[in-house]
């Protein structure tokens, strides 16, 4: 049987790559990831919802509607416990222009300049949701537990992953190598959750 195709509905690279290794993995010649470079004419979708979950389905339901093929989106972000979860939702454009990595992260940084170490706590979201063409949707919810440092260190990861040391370690998620922030991350553990699920759908469409 042919695999079937999944459109990845996301146009962050440093999601993409994570996308792909997982799924990839884990479903290696059962589905085949389609990038959105593949739809040259779809639009970008407006994340107008106010959860993590509301705002993921949209865009799989969206790029899925605009595609014709089943599609997976996520929606992410860094929630600072001195900062009453914020950035929250609005991570990707927390310091004003969306997906400025370095701005975000110096406006967390800033945020908590003078907060002593135990207060300074913080955990990624991360809510992975599917959209089948026959309305189905499938979501996934999961948490990466950690702290904000006082400076960014490391070159892997993407986003905020430079100031960000998980839980029990003594580096930054972007001192990670690839396969060990999949392991623990908020986007490892959704995207490994979802995945028999998208199988299992996807086969179910014939
Ligand atoms: P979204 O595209 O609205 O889901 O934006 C998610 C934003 O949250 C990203 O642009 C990053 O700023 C941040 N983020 C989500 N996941 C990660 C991660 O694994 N590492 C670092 N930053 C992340």
């Amino acid at each position: 049987m042919s695999p079937h195709h999944l459109l990845l509905a996301t146009r962050n690279k440093g999601k993409i790559e994570e996308f792909r290794r997982i799924l990839e993995e884990i479903a290696a010649g059962q589905i085949e990831l389609v990038g959105l470079n593949q739809f040259p004419n779809l639009h970008d979708v407006d994340e107008t919802g106010s959860t993590f979950e509301e705002n993921a389905l949209l865009k799989a339901r969206e790029m899925c509607a605009a595609s014709g093929i089943a599609a997976i989106a996520d929606d992410s972000g860094l929630c600072v416990d001195f900062l009453n979860g914020e950035p929250g939702i609005y991570s990707a454009r927390w310091a004003g222009v969306h997906g400025d990595d370095a701005a975000n992260t110096l406006k967390v940084l800033n945020s908590l300049a003078d907060i002593p170490d135990e207060k300074r706590g913080a955990h990624f979201t991360c809510v992975a949701a599917l959209a089948l063409p026959d309305g189905r949707t499938h979501t996934e919810e999961a948490r990466f537990d950690g702290w904000i440092l006082r400076e960014p260190v490391g070159e892997h990861g993407f986003g905020y992953d430079p100031i960000f040391r998980p839980d029990g370690y003594e580096i930054s998620s972007a001192q990670m190598e690839a396969s060990a922030k999949d392991a623990i991350s908020h986007r490892g553990k959704s995207l490994r959750a979802i995945a028999p699920h998208v199988i299992n759908l996807l086969n179910s469409l014939g």
